[in-house]
């Protein structure tokens, strides 16, 4: 019998207080045995979900879209200047909107279907406006959007300037692709490294517990974070200041950092179409680091470094009995 794919029954269980979750436990990647099995290698980086399918293929595409018929030549932003500046910033902005957007409207209609947390989106006084959705939309606006167009701008104009190291894609176009390819990787280490820094005590309770406050995350969630965090967060373009590079695979490192926290933080394991389609929407490591602060720091790909500092949790009972210990004595997080 084939199993009904929009039925979350069939991918997971639901506990007496309807919290959903995925049947099994979360796995350690890079799993060690494709590193003696060239089959199971690249099924890891092609399969469907996998590494590249489909996010990180999407974040790619619209870069490359974007870069193409959206972003001004390099010899336009050779000085600053107010019209190509608010263009960056507001081509950001309607991507993002329209990005996330499609995100948390579509899962508003699947109501508790693949949902982690059965309640709503949060109504309190811990967010701004004490709506937890337009608190987060205004630091996505607000911080998120300007920090992400600075960077851009800023090293957009530096490469039409020849003040930073510019290989070109004609000249050089096995070196670009290598690069473009490498880019999801970089934010793995960056993100992890970053993450960690920000649950250092002063560092959390100045700026990370911004983003903490969404323990019943949403799609807008993604980018809910203070100004400080986002200056950190993506920073990682800046090693394309060093290292030399296309404009374009540093255009990706920045874009893929504002388009992955959205699926990353929609709460919900997979969005599902009326005509039996289901895409994977969910992050449910991601989820337990919302949901009990002091594990998963890393992304999903490299939960090897969890695992590695005796930080990862696989989603199962004994796991949370051990982080429950753990949080005890740190008052901060509560
Ligand atoms: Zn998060
Ligand atoms: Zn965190």
């Amino acid at each position: 019998m084939i199993k009904d794919k929009l039925n979350d029954e069939n991918y997971g269980i639901r506990d007496k207080r309807g919290h959903w979750k995925p049947f099994g436990t979360i796995s350690i990647n890079p799993p060690r045995e494709i590193f003696y099995n060239p089959i199971k290698l690249f099924k890891y980086f092609f399969k469907f979900p996998g590494i590249f399918f489909p996010w990180t293929f999407v974040f790619g595409a619209i870069t490359v879209a974007t870069y193409l018929f959206l972003t001004p030549s390099l010899e336009t932003m050779k000085t600053f200047e107010v019209g190509w500046i608010s263009y960056i910033f507001f081509r950001n902005a309607a991507i993002i909107l329209v990005w996330t957007g499609f995100f948390h409207l579509k899962l508003k209609t699947q109501g508790t279907s693949f949902k982690y947390n059965p309640r709503p989106l949060e109504k309190h006084k811990k967010f701004l406006f004490n709506d937890q959705t337009k608190d987060n939309l205004f630091y996505t606006f607000c911080s998120a959007i300007p920090f992400w167009t600075a960077y851009e701008v800023v090293t957009f104009w530096a490469f039409a300037n020849q003040l930073i190291p510019y290989v070109s894609w004609e000249i050089y176009p096995i070196y670009c692709c290598f690069m473009f390819f490498l880019v999801p990787f970089i934010r793995d280490a960056h993100f992890y490294l970053t993450h960690r820094l920000l649950h250092w005590g002063p560092l959390y309770k100045i700026a990370h517990k911004v983003h903490h406050r969404n323990t019943n995350t949403g799609a807008w969630s993604g980018m809910s974070m203070h100004p400080i965090e986002h200056i950190l967060y993506f920073s990682g373009i800046l090693i394309h200041w060093v290292i030399p590079s296309h404009p374009l695979v540093a255009m990706y490192h920045v874009f893929h950092a504002g388009l992955a926290p959205t699926p990353g933080h929609t709460g919900y394991e997979k969005m599902t179409f009326k005509n039996g389609v289901a895409i994977p929407t969910g992050d449910y490591m991601h989820y337990i680091h919302h949901k009990y602060f002091e594990c998963n720091y890393s992304g999903g790909n490299t939960s090897f470094l969890d695992k590695l500092m005796g930080t990862f949790h696989d989603g199962s009972e004994e796991a949370t009995k051990e982080v429950m210990a753990r949080i005890k004595d740190k008052a901060h997080y509560l």
